[in-house]
């Protein structure tokens, strides 16, 4: 895509009340605008990143056999009286129409897919036709957070995947949770921030002995956690609070020397929900003998807004992002300098062969923009290579017949000079493989 066509500009301005480096980075760079606190519109370059993080993580639900569904956000009252949550839930969205009616705007979804599968599923023989019984979906969710200072680390209208899962035994359920677990380490790392990213072991409510959250160390975390990392896992602070003494014991705890203190961003979790939403609902199945049993459940979130601004959070320096080439917008910004007729042409042979290769480029062919403003537009928009063609690349004496291109990463100091064959060869392998 041509950088002169994109709608998007970059800019020096962030709404006052926007402290966070994510918001900051992701409102100047074009990415996303902010309407009010907590609530952002996807401009075309956000969405591309979006889009990506996306198809990462449906990939891998698809792998362990989820089911993609779309379901409603708006949701009946009733269901929500059903499981008590129309009066619990501080932070639901409660929207009326003309009528008086009164509607929830959905924060999560146990209320809805729980009706959905008693339609369909009543005996043990639903289950072993399908195995596993997990549908999923990516869609936005409402809730009235009163700290949205964050950008996009707390949304009041945010992006969501969550899954649940369906079984008629705990070891079944165990089963599914545990290969859970392992897909989501592959999410992470896939996403780029796996090797700041920790199982962590949260307060399970009232029903488990404990949840399972994945928490990115960074700074501008809310939460704070307790890192074992010869384990490679994690206790959140708020269950030491709690005196959850059988997990403290399980991580080594009383061996203080192992454990180190970091604040840390929640980006998804995986939890046990027994019977809390199937029995409102009174969502059962008869067994071989006729006997009526309430199904067990799991469900499993991960906050694709979130996960975006934590890695924005985390891969970036002062002067702008640096996506992973896994998510990033584009693979290639291609920059021109100068106005030499030259200069240009030779540019945009090199779009050309990139984008006829299949490379996603971003050419910035903008005229009447200073070098030091692209330069600092590249930097701000931290696509993963960065590829200059100047009358100084093109003299350069190691490449023959004036075709030099200055090629460097974003987060590599210095660039090196090298000829568009050596670029296709470079970039289009590992471009068309991510
Ligand atoms: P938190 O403790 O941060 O409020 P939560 O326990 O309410 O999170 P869940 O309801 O379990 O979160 O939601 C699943 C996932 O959705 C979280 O792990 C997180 O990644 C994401 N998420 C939750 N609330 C928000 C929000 N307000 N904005 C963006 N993402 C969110
Ligand atoms: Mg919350």
């Amino acid at each position: 895509m041509k950088q002169s066509n994109l709608f998007t500009k970059t800019s020096k301005d962030v709404p006052a009340d926007e402290v966070s480096r994510n918001a900051e980075f992701l409102i100047r760079g074009g990415f996303v605008h902010k309407e009010m606190a907590g609530v952002f519109s996807y401009l075309p370059l956000g969405l591309r990143v979006l889009r990506k993080v996306e198809n990462i993580i449906r990939e891998e639900m698809n792998k362990v056999g989820g089911q993609e569904v779309l379901m409603s956000s708006f949701q009946p009252k009733e269901n929500w009286e059903k499981t008590g949550r129309w009066e619990a839930m501080d932070d639901l969205y409660k929207v009326s129409d003309s009528s008086g009616r009164e509607v929830a705007l959905g924060p999560t979804h146990e209320e809805i897919v729980v009706p959905i599968l008693k339609n369909y599923i009543s005996s043990h023989k639903d289950f072993l036709e399908k195995k596993p019984l997990a549908l999923y979906q990516i869609q936005n969710k409402f809730r009235m957070e009163l700290r949205a200072k964050s950008g996009m680390l707390r949304g009041r209208e945010f992006i969501m995947k969550d899954m649940y899962s369906f079984h008629t035994n705990e070891e079944d359920f165990e089963d599914f949770y545990e290969k859970m677990k392992e897909v989501y380490k592959t999410i992470f790392k896939r996403v780029g921030i796996g090797h700041l990213t920790y199982l962590t072991f949260a307060s399970g409510g009232t029903f488990s002995k404990y949840s399972h959250e994945f928490q990115t160390i960074s700074s501008s975390g809310e939460d704070t956690i307790f890192l074992n990392s010869e384990k490679d896992f994690a206790v959140n602070k708020e269950v030491v609070e709690l005196g959850n003494l059988d997990i403290l014991k399980e991580l080594g705890f009383d061996e203080k020397n192992k454990l180190s203190e970091h604040k840390a961003i929640e980006v998804g979790n995986i939890f046990d929900l027994k019977t809390k939403y199937s029995k409102p609902f009174d969502f059962s199945y008869t067994d071989q003998k006729g006997d009526k049993h309430i199904v067990l459940m799991g469900c499993y979130g991960i906050g694709l807004s979130r996960l975006i601004g934590t890695v924005v959070e985390v891969l970036s320096d002062d002067k702008g992002i640096i996506w992973p080439e896994s998510i990033a917008p584009f693979a290639v910004h291609l920059l021109v300098l100068g106005e030499d007729e030259k200069v240009k042409k030779q540019a945009l042979q090199v779009y050309e062969s990139l984008t006829k290769s299949g490379v996603e480029v971003l050419f910035d062919d903008r005229s009447g923009i200073s070098p030091g403003e692209k330069f600092a537009d590249s930097d701000l928009l931290g696509i993963p290579i960065r590829a200059v063609v100047s009358a100084r690349s093109m003299k350069d004496s190691s490449v023959e017949a004036g075709g030099g291109i200055e090629v460097k990463r974003r987060n590599e100091e210095k660039g090196k000079i090298i000829s568009l064959k050596e670029l296709l060869i470079q970039i289009v392998p590992k471009a068309l493989s991510r």
